[in-house]
């Protein structure tokens, strides 16, 4: 490594941060507009506009990587959530439920210049009940003379008050401190590693796809394991199904068998209680209805599992009811609009009928195979020596990057970190991790590729 110009500390240190395992999960909540969104983007130092939300507008994504102090962890941004459609108490309920079923820690602001209310008060009851650790961030303390109002939180009982303005970044230094204390080292949820522990499935799409239908056909026809395995913990919302003859764990079943109809938001509670599932989960496994036009809301759901770095299986649901035509037009549109997804394993399923039932479990133990996947390093360098050899990056400025070696820092899903001697364009990024798909499978799963250019 030395002397292709990076010194070993900075190698060292680039395959550490790219090979972490899962990271814990710091969930923030609270009221609308007490300052969840710019606390959050304090934290992960985002600059750019922050409070972009509008009303009835839900954001795809709301879990961000941070770093504080040198450790990193996962942000989750219940900011943007829906507030309108719900009322103020059912959004922040919601949020609340997500933050207990998915954080290994929870920051809850407070706005001081408004001080305590009934919702404020009925949060804290939710979150005592959880059990997980509280950070209470006293925002809106904007300067010396706000501190009294910060004091005043002592009055909600979960502990100190931390002032803090998010909007100027005064006491966020200390609140993050505090955090770091409570938030454990690893996620509460360990990945795989547990000896025995069943695997866990997320079975998600989007409503009326099928979900609840594929449950029941697959729990009935197979035993509905009711007895606790010795040394697993079970989430009563996590259900134990035998499948092919090994034990999964369906996770947040509760919410695909709870037909709960909301006149509104049922949606947005939907999409929530996917992105717990997903969180939960080691594979994903996503329904899709085939007799329909694959819509947007199938797009987000892909979306979602695939950032969150879960092992994917597409399984398309209705197949009873697919006629010529509409088969034809479904083929056109996977390649479209599911391109992002091309290497995941596909099953063609019919709940009502039973049909290719059988072929679940192996997409699913392809997927996750693909999803621990290590690569030597050795051949890994063989394969980039011949690849840069054949295929040289454009010349860009005079200056021809070159990819120098790299190594598999995780698996879980795959991570690699190249090391380059200029800027790597994205085509060329795209470029090999195609090219490594194509040599080394990586069936089911998203592989993370970040690239260190010498300086
Ligand atoms: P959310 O709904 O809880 O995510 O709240 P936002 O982050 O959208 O903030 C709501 C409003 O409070 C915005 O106008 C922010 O600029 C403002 N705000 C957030 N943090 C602070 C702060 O520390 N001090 C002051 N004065 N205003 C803040
Ligand atoms: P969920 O909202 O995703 O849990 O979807 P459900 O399981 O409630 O199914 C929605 C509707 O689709 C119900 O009327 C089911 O009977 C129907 N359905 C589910 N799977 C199939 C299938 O494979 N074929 C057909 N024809 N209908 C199905």
């Amino acid at each position: 490594a030395a002397e292709e110009g990076f010194d070993i500390e900075d190698v060292e240190g680039a395959i550490e941060a790219a090979g972490h395992g899962p990271l814990p999960v710091l969930a923030v909540v609270g009221r609308p507009n007490v300052g969840k969104s710019t606390l959050v983007n304090r934290i992960i130092g985002r600059r750019e506009a922050v409070v972009e939300d509008k009303p009835g507008v839900t954001r795809d994504r709301v879990t961000y990587e941070a770093e504080w102090a040198g450790r990193r962890f996962k942000v989750v941004d219940t900011g943007g959530w829906e507030q309108d459609v719900l009322g103020i108490d059912a959004s922040v309920a919601a949020q609340a439920e997500y933050a207990i079923e998915t954080a290994d820690a929870v920051v809850f602001v407070v706005d001081s210049t408004v001080g305590v209310t009934d919702t404020d008060e009925a949060v804290v009851r939710l979150l005592r009940k959880a059990n997980k650790p509280v950070v209470l961030c006293a925002n809106k303390v904007d300067g010396l003379s706000g501190e009294a109002d910060a004091t005043a939180l002592w009055s909600l009982g979960i502990g100190e008050p931390h002032p803090v303005s998010s909007l100027h970044g005064r006491g966020t230094g200390d609140m993050l401190d505090a955090v770091l204390e409570a938030l454990p080292e690893a996620p509460a949820q360990t990945f795989g590693t547990a000896i025995g522990g069943p695997r866990r499935i997320a079975l998600i799409g989007r409503p009326n796809v099928g979900k609840s239908s594929l449950l029941n056909k697959v729990a009935n026809e197979e035993r509905v394991v009711v007895n606790e395995l010795a040394g697993t913990t079970r989430d009563p919302v996590d259900e134990l199904i035998e499948l092919g003859g090994v034990i999964w764990k369906f996770v947040d079943t509760a919410g695909i068998r709870k037909r709960v109809h909301l006149q509104q938001g049922a949606d947005y509670y939907a999409s929530l209680r996917t992105a717990a599932a997903v969180e939960k989960a080691e594979v994903a496994v996503i329904l899709i209805d085939a007799s329909e036009s694959i819509s947007v809301q199938d797009q987000r759901i892909v979306t979602m599992a695939v950032e969150a770095g879960r092992a994917v299986v597409l399984a398309y649901n209705k197949w009873d009811t697919l006629d010529e035509e509409r088969r034809y037009y479904l083929e056109r549109e996977i390649e479209t609009e599911l391109a992002q997804v091309a290497w995941a394993p596909r099953v063609n399923v019919s709940a009502r009928t039973g049909r290719h039932m059988e072929k679940l479990v192996p997409a699913i133990e392809t997927a996750l195979a693909g999803w621990e996947t290590r690569v030597p390093t050795g051949r890994l360098n063989a394969f980039l020596g011949e690849l840069v050899a054949a295929h040289p990056h454009p010349v860009r400025g005079g200056k021809q990057p070159r990819i120098l070696f790299g190594t598999q820092a995780g698996t879980k899903p795959p991570r690699f970190v190249l090391f380059a001697s200029g800027f790597i364009e994205h085509g060329y990024r795209r470029f090999i991790e195609r090219r490594l798909r194509e040599e080394f499978g990586f069936e089911g799963t998203p592989i993370h590729i970040s690239v260190r250019v010498r300086e």
